[in-house]
């Protein structure tokens, strides 16, 4: 099979979607950008032994890649509009491609947003997806608009997909199923939060996706709004499953530093508490302030749960550590 007979077997399929003016085989995909509307894109490339594991399956694979990625428009509060796919190959495995290109289809229509052109080569393993989305001109939730005195919110639960990573890893197993698939699921097809991303337009003063962990990005809302943190930790929306597998310590670690969860933490001002609370139940989102923004620079942890807060030293210690970089 040569390039083209893959690509069309796999990847180009009909983008029947208005916004779309045309989608694969030219030179270049036509996309239709509404007035009062500015586009919103992102990249992100994924590799084994990195991203994921080299023997995940390609459905998995696919899943997560799509979804991480859509996250990053979630953050913003973009709505998905369509996406590229970069994918560089070892050899043309139809199984995988079979698995990997259904899953990716199946993805973009639920999320609503179309393949729509791409890259093919050969050479090792690595993935990349370019997604785009539209939101209103002069809209987008950025990281730079924090204010001290906003209250710092976080959207479902942290650590779930550190928990599941120490299960993949061999070193926690779970006494049933039912906990393990939902655990895994927390990893492999984490929920980019578009909804509420969409929702928060307007209302949050600042907001970034937990890909790197939850004070590696807070953190990064801080330094580019200019503030500091004062967080709560016995607030922290842990799961009550982490109790009967790890220490409190442990599960206090993972829900700080464990990467993603691809949950959105965002900022607001006191005055939007009320509509925060409606929006949380609309979407069925546990929304939980964890804390609230000041002008001393750094993140300070305490604790109002008296039974956590021996940890709190030892945790402390490790603000200085700063979530997962690449060249460290
Ligand atoms: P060019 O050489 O002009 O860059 P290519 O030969 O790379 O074009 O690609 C041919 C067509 O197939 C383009 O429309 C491109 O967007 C599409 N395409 C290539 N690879 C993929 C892929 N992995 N997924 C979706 N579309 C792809
Ligand atoms: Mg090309």
């Amino acid at each position: 099979m040569d390039e083209f007979e893959l690509i069309s077997q796999y990847f180009d399929r009909p983008a029947e979607d208005s916004r779309i003016v045309l989608a694969g085989g030219d030179d270049c995909a036509l996309v239709n950008v509404p007035q009062g509307k500015e586009l919103a894109f992102s990249i992100d490339t994924c590799i084994p032994g990195r991203h994921f594991f080299p023997e995940d399956q390609p459905e998995n694979i696919a899943s997560r890649a799509f979804r991480t990625a859509l996250s990053d428009l979630a953050a913003m509060g973009a709505s998905p509009l369509c996406f590229t796919l970069s994918l560089s190959i070892p050899e043309c495995d139809s199984a995988w491609l079979g698995a990997f290109s259904a899953r990716l289809h199946e993805e973009a229509e639920m999320f609503s947003c179309p393949l729509v052109g791409g890259d093919t080569v050969r050479g090792p393993l690595c993935i990349t997806l370019q997604v785009q989305g539209l939101v209103p001109k002069g809209k987008a939730i950025t990281r730079a608009g924090a204010k001290p005195g906003d209250i710092v919110y976080v959207s479902g639960r942290l650590g779930d997909a550190a928990l599941a990573l120490r299960c993949l890893q061999g070193e926690v197993s779970f006494s049933t199923q039912k906990e393990q698939d939902e655990i895994s699921r927390a990893y492999y097809t984490p929920q980019p939060h578009i909804a509420l991303g969409e929702r928060l337009s307007g209302v949050a003063s600042a907001a970034i996706d937990v890909s790197d962990g939850f004070i590696a990005d807070l953190g990064h809302i801080c330094r580019l709004s200019k503030v500091g943190a004062e967080l709560d930790v016995s607030a922290l929306p842990i799961s009550a499953i982490f109790s009967d597998y790890v220490s409190e310590k442990e599960s206090l670690q993972m829900a700080l530093y464990g990467g993603d969860d691809y949950q959105l933490c965002f900022t607001a001002p006191e005055s939007q508490s009320l509509a925060i609370a409606q929006m949380s139940d609309a979407l069925n989102i546990p929304l939980t302030p964890v804390g609230h923004l000041s002008e001393n620079e750094g993140i300070r942890a305490q604790s109002m749960n008296k039974s956590v807060a021996p940890f709190i030293d030892a945790v402390s210690q490790e603000f200085r550590r700063d979530g997962y970089k690449h060249f460290d």
